[in-house]
């Protein structure tokens, strides 16, 4: 049993309230290697910005579950030399049993996601009420994330084909009853990085998909009956078209790639949005660029030589959202 204050972590209750009064959201960046979490903690030291760790069960999986929290304890200490002591949390993202939520809360975890909206209202609401009594319950608090609502696409192993926006009739009774922490709640947002299928956008002049715009009447709505809750957007990647083309040039093929506009994001994280979750636009920048090395130097067998500019390019556009789009930087 080791308790995330013992690995330098803070829960996410004081980094929402102080997000929702300054109107701006917190970075959620998921991490699965030593080159994804070295580009998150330098760009969050670089401009200041408090972060949440997030790791997928599929995460845990690929790396090690022992290894990915020693790695969290790793940032803080790595934070700290860099000359910047950010508040830094550890999220499971999509936890979907009991098991999988108390698990990582007893190795170091400071939230944890419990996601049971692929389930009917009522079980969700008794899964997310027990992991929440649990988390609650422990000796340094651990915060909860429920959600309400089904994102469309492909994250790990969260699967659905079609989206239900959050009923905002239901966000009242679902978090009196359940007692969680933070809600992420589904507006149009969507995991993956065809975020849409084709006939659901248009195109611009240049043949570039434009998406339809998030549901904001909905988040009003949400807004209005819970006053000040903080609200979680997943799968707000904005899927660069620059990356799509250097993947494409140098061989790789990703037809229909489209994501969520950043002014979109921008207006999001000013309102109750206090968190914000960018998964797949790091695939893209690290892909991008070891693809770009391998074209250009055919000779390069050094992971460090392909690795090491994914990890650069990965820094420059965390640092990139946290100024320009969360709204982050500087309140860490
Ligand atoms: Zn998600």
């Amino acid at each position: 049993m080791t308790s995330y204050k013992e690995l330098g972590l803070v829960n996410t209750v004081e980094l929402f309230r102080k997000a929702i009064s300054g109107g701006y959201a917190i970075p959620a960046y998921n991490f699965n290697n030593m080159e994804q979490l070295q580009a998150i903690i330098q760009a969050c030291v670089e401009t200041k910005s408090p972060v949440i760790l997030q790791v997928s069960s599929g995460a845990r999986k690929y790396a090690n579950q022992n290894l990915l929290r020693n790695m969290a304890r790793g940032a803080v200490e790595y934070a700290r030399e860099l000359g910047y002591d950010i508040p830094i949390a550890l999220n499971l993202d999509h936890g979907d049993t009991f098991e999988l939520c108390k698990d990582c809360i007893e190795s170091g975890f400071s939230s944890v996601m419990i996601d049971g909206s692929s389930k009917p209202y009522d079980e969700n609401v008794a899964l997310t009420r027990k992991v929440v009594d649990f988390a609650h319950s422990q000796k340094d608090y651990v915060s909860v994330e429920g959600e309400l609502g089904v994102l469309a696409g492909i994250e790990d192993e969260v699967e659905a084909e079609e989206s239900h926006y959050t009923e905002p009739k239901e966000v009242v009774d679902f978090v009196n009853k359940t007692k969680v922490d933070s809600l992420a709640i589904s507006i149009g947002t969507s995991h993956g990085r065809t975020k849409f299928k084709p006939e659901q956008c248009t195109r611009d002049a240049n043949g570039i998909l434009i998406p339809p715009p998030l549901r904001f009447d909905i988040l009003q709505e949400i807004e209005k009956k819970i006053p000040g809750f903080p609200i979680v957007l997943h799968g707000s990647s904005s899927v660069p078209i620059e990356y799509v083309k250097i993947i494409e040039q140098y061989g790789g093929k990703l037809p229909d790639s489209v994501g969520i506009p950043e002014e979109q994001l921008r207006k999001a994280a000013k309102s109750a949005v206090c968190k914000i979750n960018i998964d797949s636009d790091g695939r893209l920048a690290m892909t991008a660029m070891v693809r770009k090395v391998f074209a250009e130097q055919p000779g390069e067998f050094d992971p460090r030589k392909f690795l090491g500019p994914a990890r650069d390019e990965l820094k420059k556009m965390y640092a990139e959202k946290n100024k320009n789009v969360l709204g982050s930087a500087g309140q860490g």
